[in-house]
């Protein structure tokens, strides 16, 4: 490519020949035609390669493509273009009195990108972002348009699908009646508080809960609470109500993150933690998430908390949050209530890496599947024995798009065969 284009961390430089930026749909149905390797891309937010097309292929960017947003208030759905981003789209959904149920810790990423990755926010009722979307529009490798619902036998594989499918130009998502949520961050949980029962009470304590911890203590130093309001207010036993507004990154401004404090506020506007106008997290950063049986959740932190002294020297926050069962094939939380534990690190490869492998090792026991979007190095070969339906995948893969025109390196690294 004549200019370099990283990801939104600055770790990955795409290595595709050409990035295209289509400003019709008739455009990119031709480029995909024309082309034997393409990938789509999204806001760039993953970790990994997954995103890029390789030296021989072409990178498609929706980003030019007008960024349609069509609500429909009577069946309470929106078909939302591909190339568009939560935080345009629960703007326009929410001026509608419509509302998504759940959104990541952000809303600057990519909608047909987040889903794409089984990317997801917590609740322990809340399925992965990919739960909502009831129809794809995927251009194919031959540049034709295709619509999949969910009485399609394929679309068990077409949300989640890393990529590999087709170009996803639009979606069709369920929305509801638009609700407020007002957030607290209570301080200072301690590990061994928590045994399975107390955990369950934690995480179910309110609509959305988040824990954080740098794990420099065997304990959680935030715990975020999220409840709608049209819901009970919770009590709170485990933990003291934060005296000063916090970010889950210590250090980094509270300014950036969403109103806390328990003041009521739409829910785009709290169930992130970032606000849309400034950088999320902190910017300077890698990060990694591993998806578990939510079973396992308090032999899991106790096994992170055995190698903390490893982890805390590279770590900035790790959040802990859970994730209600889906039925997308290549999902992390696949088929299982979730406990998802999420790293992010310092902004150093080589530090890094050899922590995330002892984070790996430690999990192992715990049929982890790590997040599609973030950096991980669990062998393809163990990946594959954590996803059932992946013989499913890969079936569809070859008749959806049989000559690989969308698979790359990653990709058949994940799928082998
Ligand atoms: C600061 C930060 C916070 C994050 N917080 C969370 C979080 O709270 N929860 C969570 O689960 N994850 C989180 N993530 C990870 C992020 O949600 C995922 O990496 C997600 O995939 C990013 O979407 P994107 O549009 O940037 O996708 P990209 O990184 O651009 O692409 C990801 C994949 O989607 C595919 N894709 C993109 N667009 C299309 C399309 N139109 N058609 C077909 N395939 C497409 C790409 O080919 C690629 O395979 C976070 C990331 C960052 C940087």
């Amino acid at each position: 490519m004549a200019e370099t284009v990283t990801n939104w961390a600055g770790n990955i430089a795409y290595t595709a020949k050409e990035l295209h930026r289509p400003h019709t749909l008739d455009a990119l149905r031709a480029l995909v035609a024309g082309s034997s390797r393409v990938r789509a891309l999204g806001s760039g937010h993953s970790f990994n390669e997954i995103a890029d097309a390789g030296e021989d292929g072409v990178l498609l960017s929706l980003d030019a493509l007008p960024p349609r947003i069509d609500v429909d208030t009577a069946a309470r759905t929106v078909r939302v273009g591909g190339g568009v981003r939560y935080a345009e789209l629960a703007r326009q959904v929410h001026r509608h009195g419509l509302a998504l149920p759940n959104m990541a810790s952000l809303p600057h990423i990519s909608v047909a990108g987040s889903v794409a990755t089984g990317t997801h926010g917590s609740g322990v009722t809340n399925g992965s972002l990919a739960s909502v979307v009831r129809e794809v529009e995927m251009v194919t490798a031959t540049g034709d348009q295709e619509w999949m619902g969910r009485d399609d036998a394929r679309f068990g594989g077409v949300v989640t699908s890393l990529g590999a499918l087709g170009v996803i130009t639009a979606l069709i998502l369920d929305l509801e009646p638009a609700y407020e949520v007002e957030q607290r961050v209570f301080t200072e949980l301690p590990l061994d508080v928590l045994d399975t029962e107390t955990f369950e009470a934690v995480m179910s304590a309110a609509y959305s809960v988040s824990l954080f911890t740098d794990w420099r203590a065997p304990g959680f130093r935030q715990v975020w609470v999220k409840r709608r309001t049209d819901r009970p207010l919770p009590d709170f036993p485990w933990a003291a109500p934060a005296t000063e507004k916090m970010h889950p990154v210590p250090g980094m401004p509270a300014v950036n993150c969403t109103e806390q404090f328990g003041v009521p506020g739409p829910w785009h506007e709290r169930l992130p933690h970032f606000r849309a106008e400034f950088t999320p997290s902190s910017g300077a950063e890698l990060q990694s998430e591993y998806l578990l049986p939510r079973h396992f959740a308090v032999d899991v932190l106790h096994a992170l908390d055995g190698i903390r002294e490893a982890v805390a020297p590279v770590l900035q926050t790790c959040e802990v949050r859970t994730v209600a069962a889906d039925d997308q094939w290549l999902s992390p939380s696949y088929g299982r209530d979730t406990v998802a534990v999420h790293f992010t690190w310092i902004e150093d490869t080589r530090a890094v890496l050899p922590v995330v492998r002892r984070v790996e090792e430690a999990l192992a026991p715990f049929e982890a599947r790590p997040h599609w979007g973030k950096v991980f190095t669990t062998p393809p070969a163990r990946l594959r024995a954590r996803y059932p339906r992946l013989d499913d995948f890969r079936g569809l893969a070859r008749s959806l798009d049989p000559a690989g025109t969308f698979a790359n390196a990653f990709v058949r690294d994940v799928l082998g065969g």
